[in-house]
């Protein structure tokens, strides 16, 4: 897909290294990749998604630049939320997260995000991670305390380079046994983790239990991947603990490094916070499209600013997000309908090329897609004024098109997602007055029938004293 021109090497921030590299893949032509996975215990959010969206443009940028891929995602199906509320609902653990696994998938799908080679649950690897356990405790590096497996920390010489912290002289005899700590605190951390009263276990060599989270990661990536893999990637929240753990536990068994690239998503947030289910500022894709959003907006908005940046949510954001992409299409239809005098401009032709030169540049930078798109925009603004001045040729379209196909080889946002029910604010406050005016004018079968058309896309209507209120079902 490339120019055949541009050969410019494509360039990641490596947070291991601490510094911006040249990547290409250690064998063949193909990415071996690992990246952290959904914890099935409720709906995602879009601040997850914004990592799952840089995830896809990194998918996609690296099949653009002609490597192969095989990149391993984990499907986390076992943890302390989602026991806890499989519980709560009297539903198997199966049963509980086969629900939220699904919603992940249709949400992927409707944001357009390639599948991963290889989607693998942690429940379905519960023998090798009990298999590593066992080696990690026969090199000394684990200790058993009231039925719980714990990784300890100082027999990991290397424990801190990820997250660049020095740890010495913090770690001794302290554990922690629950996934769901937030402590900034160098801590031995459970593989194994004993049953709690009433809770469901598996009977293993090691005894009963569940594993803990980080072992489910270095097992899978070794499996699938091998000692050494090209990239592992995920939110920078997961730099530490659970990144360094990945490293202590995978180096620990293979004497080799794990990840020579380490790629970290910044935080979507929302009015200077992280967007999180504990803070309760989220929106989930479903919120969003239920108020009428555009799959394609919320992509885009998701997508726009570089992975290394936080990027601040706003519903305004996502309406200007709307509106750009208007522009893209209008400028596709432009193209492909307008007539255009024969011949070729030379100039726009060089034009074209210009950009196009300029778009890999801003992707093999670190994925810099701001730069990529300010490269498209000021190519979309020259065109159309060469348009309008009728320096635009007939023999410049096909180029011109052609740059726009590769620009949404990445983004994807320019065909139109199927039309949902999904109806906007402004069009409920709209047909509320069209049947305010019918009423007044007494066409009550109008009336009757404009709430019948919003009760079928979930609107209701109260005819209250100081007039109508509408709500969402
Ligand atoms: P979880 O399902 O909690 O394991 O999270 C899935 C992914 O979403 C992880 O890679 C997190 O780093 C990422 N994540 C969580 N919150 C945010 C946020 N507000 N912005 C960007 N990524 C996030
Ligand atoms: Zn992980």
């Amino acid at each position: 897909m490339r120019f055949p021109n541009i050969s410019m090497p494509l360039r990641f921030y490596n947070t291991l290294s601490q510094q911006v590299e040249e990547f290409t893949p250690a064998q063949a032509n193909t990415v071996r990749m690992y990246t952290c996975g959904p914890t099935v215990y409720d709906y995602a959010h879009i601040g997850n998604f914004r990592t799952f969206t840089f995830v896809d443009i990194l998918r996609r940028w690296l099949r653009l630049s002609g490597f192969g891929l095989d990149h391993v995602m984990n499907i986390t199906d076992v943890d302390d939320k989602i026991i806890r509320n499989a519980v709560a609902q009297h539903q198997s653990l199966a049963e509980y997260t086969a629900i939220y696994t699904q919603a992940f998938l249709d949400d992927c799908k409707t944001l357009r995000l390639e599948s991963p080679e290889r989607l693998t649950p942690a429940t379905k690897h519960i023998d090798d991670m009990v298999a590593a356990i066992e080696k990690l405790a026969a090199g000394n590096h684990t200790y058993n305390t009231d039925g719980s497996v714990y990784f300890r920390i100082a027999s990991f010489p290397g424990y801190g380079k990820l997250s660049h912290n020095d740890f010495s002289g913090n770690l001794a005899g302290a554990r922690v046994d629950v996934d769901e700590y937030e402590k900034a605190d160098a801590r031995d951390f459970a593989l194994w983790k004993a049953p709690k009263e009433g809770e469901m276990a598996w009977e293993t060599a090691i005894g009963p239990g569940r594993p803990g989270w980080h072992i489910e990661c270095s097992v899978m990536a070794l499996k699938y991947l091998g000692d050494t893999i090209d990239i592992h990637a995920g939110g920078v929240d997961l730099i530490f603990p659970h990144h360094e753990n990945e490293i202590a536990q995978s180096e620990s068994l293979t004497g080799k490094p794990f990840a020579r690239f380490w790629l970290h998503a910044e935080f979507l947030m929302v009015e200077g916070q992280k967007m999180s289910k504990s803070l309760g500022n989220y929106y989930t894709l479903r919120d969003l499209l239920q108020q009428g959003y555009e799959t394609e907006a919320i992509r885009y908005l998701l997508a726009a600013t570089p992975y290394r940046k936080s990027l601040n949510f706003t519903l305004d954001g996502l309406r200007s997000a709307r509106t750009t992409i208007e522009r893209l299409r209008n400028f596709k239809l432009r193209l492909e309908t307008d007539r255009y005098p024969e011949g070729a401009s030379d100039a726009l032709t060089a034009r074209t090329e210009q950009a196009a030169r300029a778009f890999v540049e801003g992707m093999d930078d670190d994925l810099n897609t701001a730069a990529a798109l300010a490269a498209v925009f000021e190519y979309i603004r020259d065109a159309n004024s060469a348009m309008d001045s009728g320096e635009f040729r007939a023999g410049n379209a096909a180029a011109a098109l052609e740059f726009l196909t590769r620009f949404d080889a990445v983004f994807d946002v320019l065909e139109p997602a199927a039309q949902t029910n999904a109806i906007a604010d402004s069009e409920v406050e709209a047909l509320v007055e069209e049947r305010n005016a019918a009423k007044k004018g007494k066409n009550f079968g109008r009336a009757d029938q404009i709430r019948e058309q919003l009760l079928e896309r979930a609107i209701v209507l109260e005819d209250t004293k100081s007039g109508v209120r509408w709500k969402r079902k």
